[in-house]
């Protein structure tokens, strides 16, 4: 059963400090996904698979490509994508997000990995996305350390969480993108060229 895998996965990322989407996120995105009719999704950050799996499981015409540069989430990604017979629908790339070319374009783009990097994802990716398709960014609130950057005491955090500040006055003042940020979860904020964002 999908439910039991997907359980085990998150009894594992709580153990394992594996940071995988919350809950009321995952079913915001699902149903996003839904509800846009989306059919092809480019994820960066698999982990170890869960997002990706949800993302599919929404539809059985839903196909995710997924990069992930950790070696042994990869291979814990593989064991629970053939867990739920998803290997022909989730194909996973074991890469530096930042080091690769894809050619096709998806309908969704879904940036999770290196939250310091999203500016880079963003700039390398939005030619992989079809006219009417959408970035979707996970953790953009960061905890709430984005509201409260000189409160941060260490400096490695407090460096990242600005360049992640410096990706959401990004996306807020762009010519050519519009985004909607959203306080569920963690954070999200979907970005589009076109007015037809259909919540
Ligand atoms: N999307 C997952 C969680 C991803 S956690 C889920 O919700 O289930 C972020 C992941 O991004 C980590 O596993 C990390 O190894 C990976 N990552 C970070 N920077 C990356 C990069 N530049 N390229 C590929 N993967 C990266
Ligand atoms: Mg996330």
């Amino acid at each position: 059963m999908y439910s039991e895998v997907i359980q085990e996965m998150e009894k594992y990322a709580e153990e394992k400090s594996v940071p995988i989407m919350q809950k009321k996120s995952m079913n915001f995105l699902c149903k996003f996904i839904e509800k846009n009719n989306i059919k092809s999704i480019l994820e960066i950050g698999t982990a170890i698979g869960y997002s990706a799996i949800n993302m599919a499981l929404v539809n059985d015409d839903v196909n995710v490509v997924s990069i992930e540069r950790d070696q042994e989430k990869y291979i814990e990604a593989i064991k629970n994508i053939k867990k739920c017979n998803l290997e022909k629908r989730i194909t996973l790339i074991l890469a530096d997000a930042l080091n690769i070319e894809l050619k096709d374009k998806y309908d969704l783009i879904f940036i999770d990995a290196a939250k310091g990097q999203y500016l880079n994802f963003f700039n390398k990716y939005k030619d992989n996305l079809v006219e009417d398709g959408f970035i979707v960014s996970d953790n953009i609130d960061f905890h709430g350390y984005v509201e409260n950057i000189k409160t941060i005491k260490s400096k490695n955090l407090r460096q990242l969480v600005t360049k992640l500040k410096k990706y959401i006055d990004f996306l807020s003042d762009n010519e050519e993108f519009n985004t909607k940020f959203y306080k569920v979860g963690d954070g999200i904020a979907i970005t589009f060229k076109k007015d037809v964002l259909n919540e």
